[in-house]
C-alpha cells in the first residue's frame, strides 16, 4: 500500500506569489490544494453553511436564483471579528472535511496546501512542514494593484490583517524569496528534492 502523502503547508502575505509558487509545484507533478479557493466554492454551494447564514442573516443575502451575495456577506463580517470567527467555525470543518477526502485520494511523496491563513487559522498544527513564500512589502502591492485594482489603501488593510512575515517565519521550515532578483526556480528544486529526502527517509 502507497504511504499517505506528507502534508506540506504553503502560505504568505497577499501578493508574496504562494500561489505561483505553488502552481509551479504542481506542474512538477505535485498535487495541489487551494484552501481559499475550496472554502470560497463550498461557502457558495454547501447547504450547512447556506442554512447558516439564511438563519442568521435572513434572506437578503441571496439573489433570488437562491445565489449568495458574497460581497454583501463581506461587508457584514469582515468589518466585525465575531461575525468572521462565528462563519469560519462553520466554513472550516466543511473545508477540512473535504480537504481529508481529496487527500485519500492523491498518489504522491508530498501534497502542497495553499492557504493565506495558514498560520492565523491554526492549519499548520496539521502540517508535516511549512513553506513561506516571503517578498518586499512594496512588490507585493505593485503586484496587487496591477492584478487586481484594489487601491493601495484596501490592499494595506489586509495585509495589516495578517500576520508578519518575521513571524511566519520563526514557524516555517522552508522560505522562499520571491523578491525582483530572486530566482524561483534554485529554490524550489531544493525544497523539492529536500521533501522527497524526508519521504524516502521514512519519517
Ligand atoms: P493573494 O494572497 O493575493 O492570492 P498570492 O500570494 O497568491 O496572492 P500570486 O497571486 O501568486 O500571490 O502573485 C501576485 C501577483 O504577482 C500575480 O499577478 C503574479 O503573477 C505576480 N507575481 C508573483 N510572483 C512573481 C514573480 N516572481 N515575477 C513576476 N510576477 C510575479
Amino acid at each position: 500500500m502507497a504511504d499517505k502523502p506528507l502534508i506540506v503547508g504553503i502560505t504568505g502575505g497577499i501578493g508574496s506569489g504562494k500561489t505561483t509558487v505553488a502552481k509551479i509545484f504542481e506542474k512538477m507533478g505535485i498535487p495541489i490544494y487551494i484552501a481559499d479557493e475550496k472554502s470560497r466554492e463550498r461557502t457558495a454551494t454547501d447547504p450547512r453553511i447556506k442554512s447558516y447564514i439564511q438563519e442568521t442573516y435572513g434572506d437578503e443575502l441571496f439573489d433570488s436564483d437562491g445565489s449568495l451575495k458574497r460581497k454583501a456577506l463581506g461587508e457584514i463580517v469582515f468589518p466585525d471579528k465575531d461575525k468572521l470567527k462565528a462563519l469560519n467555525e462553520v466554513i472550516h470543518p466543511i473545508v477540512a472535511e473535504d480537504f481529508k477526502e481529496w487527500l485519500a485520494q492523491q498518489n504522491a511523496p508530498y501534497i502542497l496546501k495553499e492557504a493565506a491563513v495558514l498560520f492565523e487559522s491554526g492549519t499548520y498544527n496539521d502540517c508535516d512542514y511549512i513553506i513561506v513564500v516571503i517578498a518586499p512589502r512594496e512588490l507585493r502591492i505593485k503586484r496587487v494593484m496591477e492584478r487586481s485594482g484594489l487601491t493601495r489603501e484596501e490592499i494595506e488593510s489586509r495585509m495589516n490583517h495578517q500576520w508578519s512575515d518575521d513571524d511566519k517565519i520563526a514557524l516555517s521550515d522552508f522560505v522562499i524569496r520571491n523578491g525582483e532578483d530572486d530566482a524561483l526556480m534554485p529554490q524550489i528544486f531544493e525544497i523539492h528534492e529536500d521533501l522527497k529526502r524526508s519521504t524516502n527517509s521514512g519519517s
